[in-house]
């Protein structure tokens, strides 16, 4: 039997417990509810910025090289997702837990023979 407490129990795969980005570091890593530790090349979370900026108004979000790939700020949004300020002041993508947790280039998320891929993604 379902209680209600157990319905309004977030999804333990798309809530973060911890979000590591030392200062000056390429990559970002959050730890999720479930368990598991994402790695994220700062790269590739630049370069997936889902914002209408770099995006236009696509339903897809291609992979955007370029751009400053330091992080200045990380910013909670609402309890559903982080926002980053890249170096160049560019912080309008809202990264949704959904979409973050799909944007893991780890072992396990990923093959390695994928792991240099930049597919198109869909929105989360
Ligand atoms: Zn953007
Ligand atoms: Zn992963």
């Amino acid at each position: 039997m379902l209680s209600i407490h157990h319905l309004a129990m977030p999804d333990p795969r798309f809530t973060p417990t911890a979000v590591r980005s030392p200062w000056k570091a390429q990559t970002t890593e959050i730890d999720w509810a479930d368990g598991h530790t994402a790695i994220y090349p700062h790269e590739i979370l630049r370069g997936y910025c889902p914002c209408a900026g770099c995006q236009g108004h696509k339903v897809e979000i291609a992979f955007v090289p370029g751009g400053d790939t330091s992080i200045a700020k990380i910013e909670p949004v609402g309890d559903y997702g982080l926002s980053f300020e890249w170096g160049d002041g560019h912080a309008t993508g809202i990264y949704t837990f959904r979409y973050l947790r799909g944007l893991c280039r780890c072992d396990k998320c990923v093959p390695r023979e994928q792991a240099e891929e930049r597919p198109t993604l869909n929105r989360a």
